[in-house]
């Protein structure tokens, strides 16, 4: 993995593709600046070494159009806050005033380029887009995780015009080493929790781990469709009928990989989806008729405990209950704690994807674990064996050569 490590950016100008897509409030200010933060490290070394730094970004869906409403001029003083240094801005991502700023700019400097998804060409990974944007700066450097699934003109596309200075930025490469280690290098045994609401989105996911890990921890909504398949009464928990079958093939495939599949065996009902509603404790195979499953039972939560202390890597994604209402977070919170135990014991936990990231954060887990991923779809798409754009990229050979007959005039 080519990384900026690799490199000395002594007197280059760098153009880095981050993931400033921050939240804001009414009046545009940014409410969560993590992901600033966590690019800040790898606009910091480039700087220390000499070189200056041109930052791109897109920020909400501006749909091709200029809006002044997602205009990064808004977001220039928290940009500067973060890093600690001047942020110069240029109210346009290519064309004149674009080179212009980026000529002008010297070493240690930082110039931030107005939203790129104010021009149709960015998502649509347009090439001229691409290379307007490349014009701009002597190395790239992607260390947008959030975006790396998209093929779009300045996360893939505009490596072609950097064949051999384009990187790995420290965030892209952090998450990239995670993923890893629960794919590949880990150190076993090696547990996947997968809980969320639904087995549809989590099958891919299922399906490419199963060589990967030993163990595999199923809960929360997606569980019910498992536990109705293998007979059980579920009650009026959730429920996806038509995907009975396919649970079923999973723990079959699930045998032929000798991976052991751990479902909850209890479960706290309710008879209402309302955090008042009335509560109690039952085995899973038998939630009463009224009454649906919202959050692991004590059984249940012991269970996992145990399988998540005798591991060594860990992944979690989606929480095994509908951790939104207190009256039921506490299987989740107990599914954190015993991460963290782990963690604290040596092993290695990644918490990747969508409602568990926003579990850790809110609980207080996020410096409980060794990693929480930053990006949503990409963190999946990863699990789910697919190979990223912006990844491939950087990876891969360019394929922007010359035409043969150029070879062909030269020798
Ligand atoms: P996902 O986006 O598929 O990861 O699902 C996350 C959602 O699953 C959260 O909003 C949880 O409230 C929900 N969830 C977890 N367990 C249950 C359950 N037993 N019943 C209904 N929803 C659940």
């Amino acid at each position: 993995m080519k990384t900026i490590n690799d490199f000395n950016f002594a007197g280059k100008k760098a153009l880095i593709r981050v993931d400033f897509n921050v939240p804001q409030d009414e009046n545009k200010k940014v409410t969560d600046n993590t992901r600033i933060v966590a690019a800040k490290p790898t606009i910091d070394k480039i700087l220390n070494e000499g070189g200056s730094v041109i930052i791109m970004t897109h920020l909400g869906r501006p749909k091709g159009k200029v809006n002044p409403d997602f205009s990064l001029s808004h977001i220039v003083d928290e940009v500067s806050k973060v890093l600690g240094k001047e942020v110069k801005f240029a109210t346009d991502c290519i064309g004149e005033v674009a080179e212009k700023a980026a000529a002008e700019l010297q070493a240690g400097e930082i110039l931030l380029l107005e939203n790129l998804r104010f021009y149709n060409e960015e998502e649509a990974g347009d090439e001229e887009f691409a290379g307007k944007l490349a014009k701009l700066g002597d190395v790239y450097v992607n260390d947008a995780f959030g975006t790396a699934h998209r093929a779009h003109a300045s996360t893939a596309v505009i490596a072609k015009f950097f064949p051999s200075t384009k990187f790995f930025g420290l965030l892209m490469a952090n998450e990239l080493q995670a993923i890893d280690k629960v794919l590949r290098s880990g150190e076993r045994p090696v547990t996947a929790i997968l809980g969320g609401s639904k087995v549809s989105t989590k099958i891919t996911i299922i399906e490419n781990i199963l060589p990967a890990v030993d163990n595999l921890i199923i809960g929360g909504g997606m569980s019910f469709t498992f536990i109705k398949a293998l007979g059980g009464n579920i009650g009026n928990s959730l429920l996806e009928a038509d995907k009975m079958d396919l649970a079923l093939e999973i723990l079959e495939k699930a045998k032929q990989h000798n991976v052991k599949v751990f479902l909850p065996v209890d479960v706290v009902v309710a008879d209402d989806f309302s955090n008042d509603a009335d509560r109690q404790e039952v085995d899973i195979y038998h939630i009463p008729e009224g009454w649906q499953g919202m959050d692991a039972g004590s059984k249940t939560r012991e269970i996992f405990h145990d399988v998540i202390m005798n591991s060594r890597t860990i992944l979690w994604n989606g929480p095994i209950g509908v951790f939104e209402m207190e009256n039921f977070s506490a299987g989740t919170k107990a599914l954190g704690d015993s991460i963290y135990e782990a963690t604290k014991l040596g092993a290695f936990s990644l918490v990747g994807g969508g409602d568990s990231v926003a579990f850790v954060k809110q609980n207080g887990y996020a410096d409980k674990v060794s990693y929480v991923s930053t990006g949503g779809g990409a963190m999946l798409e990863s699990l789910e064996g697919l190979e990223l754009p912006g990844v491939a990229a950087i990876n891969n050979e360019s394929l922007l050569k010359p035409p043969i007959i150029y070879w062909l005039l030269v020798f």
